[in-house]
């Protein structure tokens, strides 16, 4: 019979011998080691119970960053089962084709005219509440059902524009493109065959992909993007001053629109910092002859302070929710 400090101790060695590489035929090989620990009886009466714990406390330590112990807690119990359910929902929602895309304006910040729309993924469960896309699209990126959403985000989010268009009113809509999308090297091809099968001109359609996604795989996205603004879509880079993207892959990417991440906008009034970013990121987009929009402006303070920073244009709830 173990105590927890001795199961501590003795996965804390396995780990110390994992740390060594292994030579095979002259080559090093290093290997990274996960361990879920589950203690009988505490956690578990039966030993499928047991095992199950066990499993679970695993994919903890690497979801965690692997080569690390996870113990079992009710907790993350609870955390796997909260986790199962939203992917059926998940999975249930995409089936019957009921998610939902919501809208927000961009707006000209001098004016109020109405520059473009980002479309925003909304999702209900069964009890009619919200769940918010900030917990749905990263578990969509994991199960690999994030292609399936895209596509139908980007279905609709095309449909809508086009009937902006019918009633006079040319408003491109932007389409937020996850990390894990660029992964499909099908991406660019279904994009394009979703253009000409709705005949949606080119330039009414961005796509938004964040600082972090671009430079997962440099030199497979610079390919792609190069591809789609090749068909004429504008490519705007998300969350900007969020990652770490360094000016020579912003020159490589070829992007047209640089949007302001909603952190600094919200605190560029009560943080030095905040504004020397915002003040950094708009001459940097002015350097570079990039468009450029700041998000999640929620008071009239900040609008006009954008505007007279040099920042033309703007979104968020002091214009409009999504
Ligand atoms: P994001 O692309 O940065 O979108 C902006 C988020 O800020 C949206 O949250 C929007 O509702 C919110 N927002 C807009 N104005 C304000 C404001 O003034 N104040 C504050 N506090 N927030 C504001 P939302 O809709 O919850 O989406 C969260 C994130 O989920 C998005 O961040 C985006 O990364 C992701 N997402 C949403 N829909 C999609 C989608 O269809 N595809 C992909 N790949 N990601 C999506
Ligand atoms: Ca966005
Ligand atoms: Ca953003």
């Amino acid at each position: 019979l173990w105590s927890i400090e001795e199961v501590g101790l003795f996965t804390s060695q396995v780990h110390s011998q994992f740390q060594q590489p292994f030579v095979l035929e002259d080559k090093k090989y290093q290997m990274a080691v996960s361990i879920g620990v589950s203690i009988y009886p505490d956690d578990a009466q039966t030993i499928e119970m047991f095992m199950r714990h066990a499993d679970v406390a695993m994919f903890k330590a690497k979801s965690e960053g692997r080569n690390r112990t996870s113990f079992f807690s009710d907790e993350l119990e609870q955390q796997i089962i909260h986790r199962h359910q939203l992917e059926l929902l998940l999975r249930e929602t995409l089936t019957n084709q009921q998610l939902q895309v919501y809208y927000q304006p961009k707006l000209c910040l001098e004016t109020g005219k109405l520059l473009g729309a980002e479309a925003l993924a909304r999702m209900q469960n069964h009890q009619g509440q919200w769940v918010s896309p900030i917990e749905f699209i990263p578990l969509a990126e994991e199960t690999g059902l994030i292609g399936e959403l895209g596509q139908q985000v980007l279905r609709q989010a095309c449909k809508e524009c086009l009937s902006w268009q019918q009633l006079g009113n040319q408003v491109p809509v932007s389409v937020n493109i996850a990390a894990a999308q660029f992964a499909d090297p099908l991406l660019v091809k279904q994009i394009s065959s979703l253009m000409t099968e709705l005949q949606m001109p080119a330039r009414l359609l961005e796509l938004e992909v964040t600082e972090s996604a671009l430079m997962l795989d440099v030199s497979k996205t610079q390919s792609m993007l190069s591809q789609l603004k090749a068909a004429g879509i504008c490519i705007s880079i998300d969350d900007f001053g969020t990652g770490y993207s360094s000016l020579s892959y912003l020159k490589k990417f070829q992007v047209d629109v640089l949007k302001i991440d909603k952190s600094f906008v919200q605190e560029m009034l009560t943080d030095r910092g905040d504004m020397e970013i915002v003040k950094a990121v708009i001459s940097l987009a002015k350097s570079m002859n990039l468009q450029l929009i700041a998000e999640g402006i929620e008071l009239e303070a900040q609008k006009d302070k954008l505007l007279e920073l040099g920042c033309q244009m703007g979104q968020g709830y002091f214009f409009s929710k999504p």
